[in-house]
């Protein structure tokens, strides 16, 4: 593969081997297997695809894995009592309720219900609170994937200028706060950012989570930056359906010194960073320590 092109496939393979690793010594030393819970609400599509592979990766790693399918006209109520069932269950670990939920249920309620150290999304206000002051956090996946991506590809990021395209709570915000944590200058473009291509060319590091298609282009991009591609758009090209980035790809690796592609870039990372998360939390509950 071009050096330029960061491989998120592999590294996500590695990662789980890591997890598996372990998960088996947790076994070893401890005498207990993590578990993972996942609660699907509805018979969304995605969704349902999504929680398939969690579960088969979490089986794969060598954890416990619960899921919990619950009809489309669940209340609100029997939501919450199933989360605080599992907060109680010391065989789960990690609870994570896939999103989006149907109408007649507040997804903050039912996030902010979930016990902070089961929380593995990383959403609930606690654990928002403690990564912006620098506390033991559960980290949102998807921002901690592309975290590891770019320490993996230029290791200390310290003093680097980087720019996060997109302030959403579950991408733009906490991908933020990480590269503020280790040291970068770093600025958040939104939809009322003005010269949005010339803030973009700025940046030695360019995360882009907007949920708009090849929105960036080539000449945004500062030659030998690192673009790290979060976006996921399916679009129609010549009657075949595909998927692609917030990033004009075709351009944008003509410019960049590194880049992630889509698919296979940061998409494979947030499942890996879940069950990354799962034995962080069942270490923390259990005061265990690994030597790996
Ligand atoms: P949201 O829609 O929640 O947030 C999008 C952000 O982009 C907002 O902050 C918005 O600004 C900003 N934005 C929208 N349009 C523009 C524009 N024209 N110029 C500048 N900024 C703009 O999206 P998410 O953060 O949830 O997701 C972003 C992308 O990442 C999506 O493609 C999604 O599919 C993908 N994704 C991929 C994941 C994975 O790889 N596993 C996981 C999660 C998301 P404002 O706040 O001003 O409205």
């Amino acid at each position: 593969m071009n050096n330029r092109i960061i491989d998120g496939k592999a590294f996500a393979e590695g990662l789980r081997r890591r997890v598996a690793a372990g998960v088996a010594e947790l076994m070893s030393s401890h005498g207990f297997v993590p578990g993972l819970a996942v609660v699907l609400v509805g018979e969304d599509a995605a969704s349902q695809v999504y929680v398939r592979n969690k579960a088969k990766q979490t089986v794969e790693t060598g954890m416990a894995s619960f899921e919990h399918k619950l009809s489309r006209e669940t209340s609100q109520a029997d939501l919450l009592a199933l989360v605080k069932r599992l907060n109680a269950d010391p065989e789960v670990n990690g609870i994570l309720v896939q999103l989006p939920l149907p109408k007649q249920i507040d997804p903050q309620a039912v996030l902010d219900a979930i016990d902070p150290a089961k929380d593995v999304d990383g959403f609930h206000i606690v654990n928002v609170g403690r990564l912006a002051t620098g506390g033991a956090a559960l980290v949102p996946c998807t921002p901690l994937g592309c975290l590891m991506l770019l320490k993996d590809r230029l290791g200390d990021l310290s003093g680097k200028r980087a720019m996060v395209l997109g302030r959403s709570n579950i991408v733009g915000k906490p991908m933020a706060q990480l590269l503020l944590g280790e040291n970068c200058t770093v600025t958040i473009a939104h939809s009322r950012t003005r010269d949005l291509p010339g803030e973009c060319r700025r940046a030695e590091i360019l995360v882009a989570a907007v949920g708009k298609p090849e929105m960036v282009r080539g000449d945004w991009i500062q030659p030998g930056a690192t673009v790290i591609d979060v976006g996921i758009n399916r679009v129609e090209r010549d009657g075949k359906a595909r998927l692609v980035g917030d990033v004009a790809y075709d351009e944008a690796v003509k410019v960049a010194g590194a880049i992630t592609p889509v698919p296979g870039g940061v998409g494979p990372m947030t499942i890996a960073c879940l069950l990354q998360n799962t034995l962080t939390a069942a270490c923390r509950q259990r005061g265990a320590k690994l030597a790996s």
